[in-house]
């Protein structure tokens, strides 16, 4: 560890699930490297009853059990005056604001995260007022907080320098431009009948990238509509995006279905 070094502290009750990140791939290497850390706290140790009591009923009644706030808290309040003040605190909750690309920029800059991942119903409604955000990765129910965590790891630490090798991948990827990144191709050039589009060996850079671009734009408009609102498109670009899709829209319409 350094002072450039990048800490995710992972407040969970099951701090075993992390272990596989710790050990495996860019990651792991980073943690070696000391440009990344991670560190768990199992909130479990700041219960102070006999027990160790985490969660409790819901009041109102309902299904399911609430992760009561005071040992959470309790741990939030020993670790935060440990990291600098403006380390982000997130609680990540499926009825959190989404997690995107630009935040993962944001949070990119340092100086780390901490991440409250929760389990069962989910953390007391008091445990909010002791965070900077609540954070969903997606319109989906998790089983716990641990999963979501490590994709907001993978999505923050890659932006990071020295966690992942080529820096030029990083900005030519899905939404660093705010589309979808082109179709990618390797060898074979031929594969069971499916030949490498011809203009990918021509070497010439320049039709490379328009086609790149065009096909970043069509797998937008296929995959993703709502991206392209708002997106400044270049008007040759535009003209050759319509064409291509009309021309899509009537082979779907001649095979009675959708290309995807
Ligand atoms: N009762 C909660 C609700 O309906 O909003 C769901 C609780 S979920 C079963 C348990 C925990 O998993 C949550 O407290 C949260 O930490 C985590 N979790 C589940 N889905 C998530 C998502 N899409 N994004 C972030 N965290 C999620």
């Amino acid at each position: 560890m350094n002072e450039n070094t990048y800490t995710f502290d992972l407040l969970t009750l099951f701090p075993a699930l992390f272990d596989g990140l710790r050990s495996e791939s860019l990651l792991g290497k980073a943690l070696q490297s000391g440009a990344l850390d991670l560190q768990t706290h199992n909130w479990r140790q700041w219960t102070t009853d006999r027990h160790n009591t985490v969660d409790d009923l819901p009041f109102g009644g309902g299904p399911g059990m609430v992760l009561k706030p005071d040992p959470i808290v309790a741990c939030l309040r020993e670790l935060r005056p440990q990291r600098d003040p403006r380390t982000p605190v997130v609680l990540l909750s499926p009825a959190g604001r989404l997690f995107r690309q630009d935040l993962a920029e944001q949070w990119a800059q340092g100086p780390g995260l901490i991440l409250l991942c929760g389990r069962y119903e989910g953390f007391d409604a008091r445990v909010e007022q002791h965070v900077d955000q609540v954070v969903s990765i997606g319109d989906y129910v998790l089983n716990g907080g641990e999963v979501a965590a490590m994709a907001i790891i993978e999505a923050v630490a890659r932006l990071l320098p020295g966690v992942i090798g080529n820096s030029a991948s990083l900005t030519e990827e899905s939404h660093s431009s705010g589309l979808l990144e082109h179709p990618h191709y390797t060898r074979p050039r031929e594969f069971e009948g499916a030949a490498v589009p011809e203009v990918l060996l021509s070497g010439n850079h320049a039709e490379i990238d328009r086609w790149r671009r065009r096909q970043s734009l069509l797998r937008t408009k296929l995959r993703r509509p709502e991206l392209l609102q708002g997106l400044t498109i270049d008007k040759k670009d535009r003209a050759w995006l319509d064409a291509e899709w009309a021309q899509l829209q009537t082979a779907a319409a001649g095979q009675g279905g959708d290309r995807d």
